[in-house]
């Protein structure tokens, strides 16, 4: 069994964009600019926007954090979005997500200027992803790529089975892993919470997917010998022993599953990181149009 290191993978990216951002700004060019827009004091929404701001620093790019009050009107953000949609410096912008009830979160992603759209969530850059278009790829499936290609894992012809359907994460790494490109040519199965015989399922994938939020819910018995899983889910339990005062799990039994694997991502570790890597390497990519 071998691990799918997020760190190694996610390093090795940012080392590379840290150097294509030097050249870029020697040769006179505007650095990167990502605007991250975090709307109230949800814990995990401001660990990750921390880490993401944080990262564009290491990296070399230029970041804007816009904060807002959770009680803030859906306007203010829309016309928050509007003006950074034509502010030439700023090249990615990203609503870090669950908005408050109030909000529609539908509404907002669909403000983004697409050429902005870092996250990869419009409808125009996912029916370009579709179509197998240049666009940017929503960050999340875009990681499990960059990992699955890393470690030079065969796909082509592979079942691939996918749990969970939402437009962040699992029904884009199906759509991905269809494509006639690599990584992708699998033929994917993809499984939701009305999904029958799941375990069934599970036991033909050659590789699965496992992005839920139900921690540890894919257990030994589901998976067969040399499997490649990749787990995506980050669930925060209580645990009065860590400093932070929870522990995160993944959607994967690491302990069970592992030994049957081929390859598995771990949680922390895995696809977390790959997520902040793909975002940077969109917002790279965004800075290029202008160039
Ligand atoms: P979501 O709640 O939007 O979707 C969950 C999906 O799982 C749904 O489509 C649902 O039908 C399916 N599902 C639920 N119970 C099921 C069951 N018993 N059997 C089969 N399918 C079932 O979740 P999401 O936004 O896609 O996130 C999934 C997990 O991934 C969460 O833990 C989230 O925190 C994590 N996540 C991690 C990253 C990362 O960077 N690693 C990024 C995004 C989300």
């Amino acid at each position: 069994m071998q691990i799918l290191d997020g760190k190694i993978v996610s390093q090795a990216v940012k080392e590379s964009l840290k150097q294509k951002t030097k050249e870029l700004i020697q040769s006179g060019k505007k650095t990167p600019h990502l605007a991250a827009i975090l709307v109230g004091n949800n814990g995990a929404s401001e660990t990750y926007v921390a880490s993401k701001v944080k990262n564009c620093e290491e990296i070399g790019f230029k970041s804007t954090l816009i904060r807002f009050e959770s009680t803030v009107d859906e306007q203010m953000i829309m016309d928050a979005i509007r003006k950074l949609n034509t502010d030439d410096d700023v090249d990615g912008i990203l609503v870090q997500l669950p908005l408050p009830k109030h909000i529609s979160e539908e509404k907002i992603i669909n403000l983004i200027n697409p050429d902005k759209d870092v996250d990869g969530f419009h409808p125009v850059n996912i029916g370009k992803m579709i179509q197998g278009l240049p666009t940017f790829l929503p960050a999340t499936p875009y990681g499990i790529l960059l990992m699955l290609e890393h470690y030079k894992i065969e796909t082509k012809g592979k079942h691939a089975v996918v749990i969970g359907r939402s437009n962040i994460v699992g029904r884009p790494i199906s759509i991905l892993l269809s494509r006639n490109t690599y990584p992708g040519n699998c033929t994917v199965t993809i499984c939701h919470s009305h999904t029958h015989n799941l375990k069934e399922i599970c036991l033909q994938g050659d590789i699965i997917v496992a992005a839920l939020g139900k921690p540890e819910f894919l257990t030994a018995d589901m998976v067969k010998e040399n499997a490649v899983v990749v787990d995506v889910g980050i669930t925060r339990i209580p645990d009065a022993s860590k400093k932070s005062g929870f522990a995160i799990k993944g959607d994967v039994d690491f302990a069970n599953v592992s030994p049957k694997c081929s390859y598995i991502t771990p949680v922390p570790g895995g696809v977390g990181m790959m997520t902040i890597a793909a975002l940077l390497m969109n917002t790279f990519a965004a800075s290029q149009l202008k160039n």
